[in-house]
């Protein structure tokens, strides 16, 4: 069992906690991804568990055991960064043979080894390269294989994917999820790229200034933001996030724009949320409150920003049903029934127990 568990774990410069107080418990076998914006302590978490930063006060545990003080190499993890570094004059088989190598091990019984993780990472043509002729998401796999080889009990990812170009980007996630989910190891990535975390992970774990904001299934945290910070970082186009009053089934925004939503809350001062997906423009008359104000073309969807009497709201929409609309034309504004998300302004959490 390798379930991972951070207790009260904080991590302080000086006086300032760049972690604070963290309690996070990651299930064996599990591939969970640590997120949020540049600078809210995803490294650091990463690092402490990795043994490459010092832990200011908690525990940290790996199945039964307490980690917390343990040098890096005791800790029976492997960590794969983002420069993955290989020997440029070994070969492939070599560069995955290297830890064992290194260990000790008889050369003929580390080659046999690696060659059957590369078998496991689809590598076995390319035993006999050197990484120069390697594209980089077969490097990238390269170096998990020099990973995978010393069979630890947790993986760490620091961000491996964001060298990679656009497509290969997406192709290398798409293959290490699957490895992940053959190999049953419990594995921690760390990504400021919200759709990199909802892609892979089992379990997403939302930061935000050196505390979780939320944690959960991707799906469930996409469909149930806990609070504004949530709901407009995982998503895009972004949710539109709008302040305003609710009257008998009315929101109105301060500058007098009224749309009907079909939540049963509580009248008063609200914010309220609604994907793009969610909300859907019709042809209206000339002079409607709203106007189409761009139309960005994806192929088969659209991107369409509508000016709302000066408050833009964007909107995602099947190129079909675009039909009658172009920039400039008055639009009515629907938002699609039991998917508006409700905040208290004041606070930014979620109204519990009101919305889907
Ligand atoms: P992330 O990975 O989410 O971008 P980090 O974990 O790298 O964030 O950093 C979290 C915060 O800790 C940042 O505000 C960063 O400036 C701060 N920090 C990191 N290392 C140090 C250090 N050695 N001394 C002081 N502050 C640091």
């Amino acid at each position: 069992m390798a379930t991972v568990r951070f207790s009260g774990v904080t991590k302080a410069y000086g006086s300032t906690s760049v972690v604070s107080d963290l309690d996070l418990e990651l299930p064996d076998g599990s591939l969970s991804v640590l997120v949020g914006p540049s600078g809210c302590g995803k490294s650091t978490t990463l690092r402490m568990l990795a043994g490459l930063e010092t832990v200011t006060s908690g525990t940290i545990t790996i199945g039964d055991r307490d980690v917390t003080h343990l040098q890096p190499r005791d800790r029976d993890i492997a960590m794969v960064f983002q420069n993955y570094a290989l020997y440029p004059h070994l070969t492939v088989a070599e560069n995955i043979a290297f830890p064992l190598r290194a260990n000790k091990t008889p050369r003929r019984e580390a080659l046999a080894r690696a060659a059957t993780v590369a078998e496991s990472l689809g590598l076995s043509a390319l035993l006999g390269r050197k990484p120069k002729d390697l594209s980089g998401g077969q490097q990238q796999r390269v170096a998990i294989g020099r990973a995978i080889i010393r069979e630890p009990s947790v993986f760490l990812f620091d961000e491996p994917l964001s060298n990679l170009d656009a497509k290969l980007r997406v192709e290398t996630r798409t293959e290490l999820a699957q490895i992940q989910r053959r190999l049953g190891i419990t594995s921690v990535y760390v990504t400021h790229d919200q759709e990199e975390a909802m892609t892979l992970s089992d379990r997403m774990i939302v930061m935000r200034d050196g505390k979780i904001a939320q944690q959960g299934a991707p799906q469930d945290v996409y469909a149930r933001p806990a609070d504004t910070f949530v709901a407009a970082f995982v998503g895009s186009p972004k949710m539109n996030l709008l302040e305003g009053t609710l009257t008998g089934g009315t929101f109105t925004l301060a500058n007098g724009f009224a749309l009907p939503i079909d939540e049963g809350a509580t009248d008063g001062p609200l914010t309220l949320g609604v994907r793009p997906d969610d909300l859907l423009p019709t042809v209206g008359a000339a002079d409607a409150p709203a106007r189409v104000a761009l139309i960005e073309h994806l192929g088969p969807r659209a991107i369409v920003t509508v000016d709302a009497r000066g408050t833009e709201l964007t909107s995602v929409v099947d190129t079909a049903r675009l039909s009658g609309i172009s920039e400039g034309t008055g639009v009515e504004l629907a938002v699609r029934q039991g998917a508006t998300h409700l905040f208290d302004t004041t606070t930014g959490r979620r109204i519990a127990g009101e919305t889907r």
